[in-house]
């Protein structure tokens, strides 16, 4: 969109210049794309016999990354992930981004593409083609939005309204590992950053940097029908499980001696003096899937979806809603979760 009193201020990389270099760039090798870059609006065929998913996340510079800590690419690697990662808590197949950026007047054309080289990295595994966007000067840092198209077979979307009493809680992989390593970057604890063994740090901060969607095991939960209710882990687990109660108007019972918890983790809450649990709980953007099994698909799910390699871990089970969102320690004692994850407009 036109800008309604132009700025004076040249991008030093022209929109249209950029809008070119990104065709070049990130051509699309996808049949059912119709149109992509350089017209007024996308043109994708539909697949028949499936739903259309659609996503968008913004990122806003000083709120959602601090440019000391982390990169150009690494910010759009992340922008990118955390879309994709709602797509597999869908249960669906991502298919196209679109990127809308806002940039200061004086930023320089290698930062944009250092940006969109971060995030083309993150949709290549999947096959996720760029097919449009916007751009715009900023008066006030980086702006960057980016939405992601999916598709999945009709019917099968995987909500985060269908978890039952009695369903098993279930995530993948290890928790807390992302904020883990926020904290080594911002050196909010320099005594475990100086203690932590090398490998557990470089872990951590992979963790942090280089998250992955888990795109084809939320595919798999969906097309099999394993899973009742599904959601990512963007928050915090203590905030997610949250909204997948409220919308499948259960509660949840806990077990903390059961989060997953990565080595490295452990270490470095040793190091920092603070309860790993604690982290698993709060940290956000590990982009991990939480989801519920119903206590007949039990067995499958260990058949589909035990591949080497995939961490399926079971941390509770779904209560009625007047039981509320509690944890059971490992000595049974139970007690109600706080909300420790991140919130917006929280005073
Ligand atoms: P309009 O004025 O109609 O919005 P633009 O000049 O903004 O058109 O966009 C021209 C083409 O370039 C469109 O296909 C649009 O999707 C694409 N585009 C513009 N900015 C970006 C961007 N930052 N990333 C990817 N595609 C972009
Ligand atoms: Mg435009």
């Amino acid at each position: 969109m036109a800008p309604v009193a132009p700025r004076q201020a040249r991008h030093p990389l022209s929109e249209f210049g950029l809008i070119r270099t990104l065709q070049r760039r990130f051509p699309s090798r996808d049949n059912a794309l119709i149109r992509g870059i350089g017209d007024d609006a996308a043109v994708v065929a539909m697949p028949a016999g499936r739903h259309l998913v659609l996503t968008t996340d913004l990122l806003a510079e000083g709120v959602h990354f601090d440019l000391r800590t982390a990169s150009f690419e690494d910010v759009g690697y992340k922008a990118a992930i955390a879309n994709l990662s709602d797509v597999a808590a869908m249960g669906a197949r991502p298919e196209h981004v679109l990127v809308a950026l806002a940039a200061p007047a004086a930023c320089a054309a290698p930062q944009i593409l250092q940006l969109y080289k971060g995030l083309m990295a993150a949709c290549r595994p999947y096959r996720v083609s760029l097919i449009g966007g916007d751009t715009s000067a900023s008066a006030n840092g980086w702006f960057l939005s980016v939405t992601v198209t999916g598709t999945v077979p009709a019917g099968s979307a995987l909500l985060r309204s269908g978890a039952r009493v009695g369903d098993a809680i279930y995530v993948t992989g290890t928790l807390g590992d992302s904020l883990a390593g926020l904290q080594l970057l911002s050196r909010r604890r320099p005594m475990a950053a100086t203690r932590l063994p090398p490998a557990d740090r470089r872990f951590l901060l992979r963790r942090h940097r280089r998250p992955l969607a888990h795109c084809r095991f939320g595919q798999l939960l969906g097309t099999h029908r394993l899973a009742t209710a599904a959601i990512d882990l963007s928050d915090g687990l203590s905030g997610d499980i949250r909204h997948l109660c409220e919308e499948s108007r259960v509660g949840a019972e806990l077990h903390t001696a059961a989060l997953p918890l990565s080595p490295a983790l452990t270490a470095y809450a040793k190091a920092a003096g603070t309860d790993p649990a604690a982290l698993a709980l709060q940290g956000g953007e590990d982009y991990e899937l939480l989801f519920t099994v119903s206590p007949a698909n039990l067995r499958r799910l260990q058949r589909a979806a035990g591949e080497p390699g995939r961490r399926l871990t079971r941390i509770g089970v779904i209560q009625p809603k007047s039981f509320g969102i509690r944890l059971r320690d490992a000595s049974g004692n139970l007690r109600r979760l706080p909300v420790t994850s991140y919130e917006h407009f929280r005073s």
